[in-house]
């Protein structure tokens, strides 16, 4: 059977991913989307999202998700709940791998997302989105006048933890060394700050909290351990901010689209979504390390399906008919390359099936 080539192909199910499902499918760009088996992205592990427009009362993470999966769906895009394993960049058009599944596709929306580093202690995943999360700018408001801690040391941290005391009674940062790693700017404010208080050489053990009558669970505390002493206590607290790091979901994409020194996607517009790689474009948190928002994810989702559109159309590629026009076409080994600008180093060869 010959493989498949499609318009266009969207790796990943997050916000991004979907609303650029959402616009290439009004485009008539039959987008497929691979949307990995934890379908959905980073708002499936969280319970209230209070900032997302549109929701007066807010809304539960996964409900928000499964809506945009349905909007996605809804106006054609196909969705398949796999894993893309590798990816082919080198030449159009582009092949991507799912397991011992093979697609082509024109262009390629990369939206990939990014996952927040986690302590991985016992009691963390259980009360995580019930107190326990990483995004301050998601979750701080839920603790006025609550304590709350954060975890880690480095400019991230203090930033969070600056946020936050326009929320919290009082706010501890416990860091596992004795020194922060912030810049001197992000200390000399987090040291200023009377709400904020440190413990050093600390580390988590375990997110301690309960259940109420109606089964709703929530943060009370963290059994903590001085890594010099080996003491250990309970901290009381009602949330915990872990805030060490997030790592961009890029491993399949290195040596095949540049990627920052952080592994970040790079798009060579900073104000859209293209890539080094014609063809090829960035959305989300995959390249966006400073906003990390459903909502500014969704917008580049946006972007990156009007890019694709207008790109594809540039290129003689059929975008305002309906069906499968490239779905089907055979790929022909031997047929002449059309040129694109390639990484450094990674070899240009012949294929084209159009
Ligand atoms: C606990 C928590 C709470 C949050 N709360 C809020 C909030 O209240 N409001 C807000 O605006 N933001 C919130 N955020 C941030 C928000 O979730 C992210 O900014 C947003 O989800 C980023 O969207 P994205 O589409 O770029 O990527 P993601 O949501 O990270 O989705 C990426 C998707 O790509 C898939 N994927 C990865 N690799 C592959 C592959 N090889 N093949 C196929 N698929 C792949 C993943 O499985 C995932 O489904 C929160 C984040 C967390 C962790």
């Amino acid at each position: 059977m010959a493989d498949e080539v499609r318009k266009l192909v969207i790796i990943g199910s997050g916000p991004s991913g979907y609303t650029a499902a959402v616009y290439a499918a009004r485009a008539n760009l039959s987008p497929l989307v691979y949307a990995g088996y934890q379908y959905g992205g980073q708002l499936m592990l969280t319970t209230d999202v209070e900032n997302y427009p549109g929701f007066e009362h807010g809304i539960m993470g996964p409900d928000l998700m499964g809506n945009m999966r349905a909007q996605a769906q809804r106006f054609g895009a196909e969705l398949r709940d796999t894993e893309v394993t590798e990816v082919d960049f080198s030449r159009r058009p582009f092949k991507i791998t799912a397991g011992k599944e093979i697609t082509y596709a024109e262009a390629v929306i990369v939206s990939t997302g990014a996952s927040a580093l986690w302590l991985d202690v016992p009691g963390e995943e259980t009360y995580r989105g019930f107190g326990v999360s990483s995004c301050a700018t998601c979750d701080g408001a839920f603790f006025r006048n609550r304590k709350i801690v954060v975890v880690g040391g480095g400019d991230v941290a203090l930033e969070e933890a600056n946020f936050l005391t326009r929320f919290a009674s009082d706010l501890t940062i416990i860091h596992r060394r004795d020194t922060l790693r912030g810049s001197k700017a992000m200390q000399d404010r987090a040291f200023a700050n009377k709400k904020i208080s440190f413990m050093w050489d600390t580390v988590v053990e375990e997110v301690l909290g309960e259940k109420n009558a109606n089964g709703i669970a929530k943060t009370t505390g963290l059994r903590v351990k001085n890594v010099k002493t080996g003491e250990e206590q309970v901290v009381p607290t009602d949330a915990l901010f872990v805030a060490i790091g997030h790592k961009p979901n890029t491993e399949i994409f290195a040596g095949k689209l540049p990627l920052d020194e952080r592994g970040y996607a790079v798009a060579v517009d900073p104000e859209g979504t293209a890539s080094a790689i014609e063809g090829v474009f960035v959305a989300g948190d995959v390249r966006d390390y400073r906003y990390r928002q459903a909502i500014t994810a969704a917008g580049e989702g946006c972007k990156a399906a009007m890019d694709a559109e207008r790109w594809l159309e540039e290129h003689g590629v059929e975008v305002d008919l309906e069906g499968e026009v490239y779905a089907g076409m055979q790929v022909e080994p031997g047929a002449p390359a059309y040129e694109t600008p390639h990484l450094p180093g990674v070899p240009v060869h012949a294929r084209s099936g159009s």
